[in-house]
């Protein structure tokens, strides 16, 4: 830390936040007895809270975001040019950096064409959901408007996007929900047998589980469905990867009833998984793509729906329909520093190489954690792709029954006191919080992830013997 912080300016801070701050999915209670941890700096892998204490995050900002690490100074530089140049002014006219990074992104994404700009996750969702909303009304008389989503799928925190949740817990107790929005069973193999289907081959459980989608389609009616929404590795669900043949027949679904694919990138988009964008680990073809978290590395709020020109083209000049473009608007999806940031970050990602070692971290991480799963019984399974990983705790390796959640909170808990900051997922079994997660930044060496992986050694023989 640069030592300008003294003693009484943290209790002031502290207070302050104890008085008037409203944090993010935590229970306030527990701010009777302890204070809030206040992150106060952060540079390359580290972060630093309000005590001085030293952190490796290997969360990259406790929710898969800081993909190129703390501290870049070339991303303050292009954010602060570009502030001085033109701040702000609203998408309904162009700006460079949003040119630019448009040109840069699709590069990276074929198949796919138009770049919306928006703020957050939840909105880019919301606004792929306005665009199959819009095409159902100029297509097929508003009938084909519903939008099926997945059990353990998360999409965001506003009233549609929470429609399409696929987390009970974090949806329950604020219905009603937006009408038109049909859930699809989940594919996770390891849970196979929840499903009655554990006898069957990864390849067979993969194809079997998109025809559960196909059932649900022809239950609710091919003309009523518009689009399937889908992570391509599910976060915040239990980082639930799929299966070989899973992608294939799902989008093989989508072409046969007519139903646009929109892949929720907000995750892994922009190198989390070792690719620029998860779909394209498994050849996934799509026609609406959302991402966040990873453009700007949180340097910027910025999120984006990107499209194919095939649905660009459906709110193009129709002379029978003169209201028909799209009628959305953003206030600041006209920020620059977003795309000036995003465009930033994607350039240290190829100078740095860094999708090459997020590929090679994440093997080594991977393997780690494999090897943990010799000497810790109660890892059930160890999952991921690159630098998102989950371990996945149960109580008894036959029935799968998961560890209390008290206990994985235990396990975090000790590697934070270790100095480790690693993640909790919201469920993998309805309601129980039982696989932890890791997504350290793309630029991680091995020794750090020896790091984690040391602590979460520890913190396992600590917490369960
Ligand atoms: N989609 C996924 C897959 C997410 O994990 C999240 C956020 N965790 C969102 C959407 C929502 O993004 P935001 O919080 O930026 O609205």
């Amino acid at each position: 830390m640069d030592g300008n912080f003294n003693e009484n300016d943290i209790s002031h801070i502290v207070d302050a936040d104890k008085a008037h701050v409203w944090h993010h999915l935590i229970q306030h209670k527990q701010f009777e007895t302890k204070d809030p941890r206040i992150i106060v700096e952060g540079k390359g892998m580290r972060v630093w809270d309000q005590n001085g204490k030293e952190f490796l995050d290997a969360v990259s900002g406790g929710v898969w975001t800081v993909n190129v690490g703390y501290g870049r100074e070339s991303i303050a530089d292009a954010v602060h040019a570009q502030l001085m140049k033109l701040c702000y002014f609203a998408q309904t006219a162009g700006s460079i950096p949003g040119s630019l990074y448009a040109e840069k992104l699709i590069s990276k994404m074929p198949g796919m064409s138009r770049v919306y700009y928006t703020n957050s996750g939840s909105e880019a969702n919301e606004k792929a959901f306005k665009m199959v909303r819009q095409i159902a009304h100029k297509r097929f008389g508003g009938k084909k408007h519903k939008i099926l989503y997945r059990d353990r799928d998360y999409h965001g925190g506003t009233l549609a996007t929470m429609s399409a949740g696929g987390q009970d817990e974090r949806v329950m107790q604020y219905g009603p929900l937006a009408p038109g929005f049909v859930r699809v069973p989940h594919c996770m193999e390891y849970r196979a047998h929840e499903q009655d289907l554990d006898h069957l081959s990864s390849e067979e459980y993969g194809v079997a589980s998109a025809n559960l989608i196909e059932e649900v389609i022809l239950r609710e009616g091919a003309d009523t469905i518009g689009a399937l929404c889908l992570e391509p590795v599910t976060a915040g669900g239990g980082v639930i990867t799929p299966p070989p043949g899973y992608w294939d027949r799902v989008q093989e679904i989508c072409k046969k009833y007519d139903i646009l694919l929109h892949i929720d990138e907000v995750v892994c988009g922009v190198g989390r998984t070792g690719t620029w964008f998860g779909y394209q680990q498994y050849g996934i073809k799509p026609d609406i793509v959302t991402m966040a978290k990873g453009v700007a590395s949180g340097y910027a709020a910025i999120a984006l729906c990107v499209t194919t020109e095939a649905v660009f083209d459906m709110f193009k000049d129709d002379p029978n329909d003169p209201l028909g473009f799209f009628r959305d608007i953003s206030t600041f999806g006209g920020c620059t520093a977003g795309p000036a940031a995003a465009l930033e970050n994607m350039r240290i990602i190829e100078e740095e190489n860094l999708l090459d070692n997020c590929t090679k971290m994440g093997e080594r991480m991977m393997g780690n954690l494999q090897a943990l799963m010799e000497k810790h019984e109660v890892i059930g399974d160890v999952r991921g792709k690159g630098l998102f990983l989950g371990v996945e705790l149960v109580a008894d390796r036959t029935s799968k029954e998961p560890v209390a959640e008290a206990q994985v909170a235990q396990v975090a808990a000790e590697c934070g006191a270790q100095g480790v900051i690693i993640g909790m997922s919201n469920k993998s079994v309805p309601g129980r919080n039982n696989v932890l997660c890791f997504s350290p930044a793309l630029i991680v060496t091995a020794d750090d992830i020896d790091l984690i992986t040391d602590s979460v050694d520890k913190a396992l023989t600590k917490v369960f013997g």
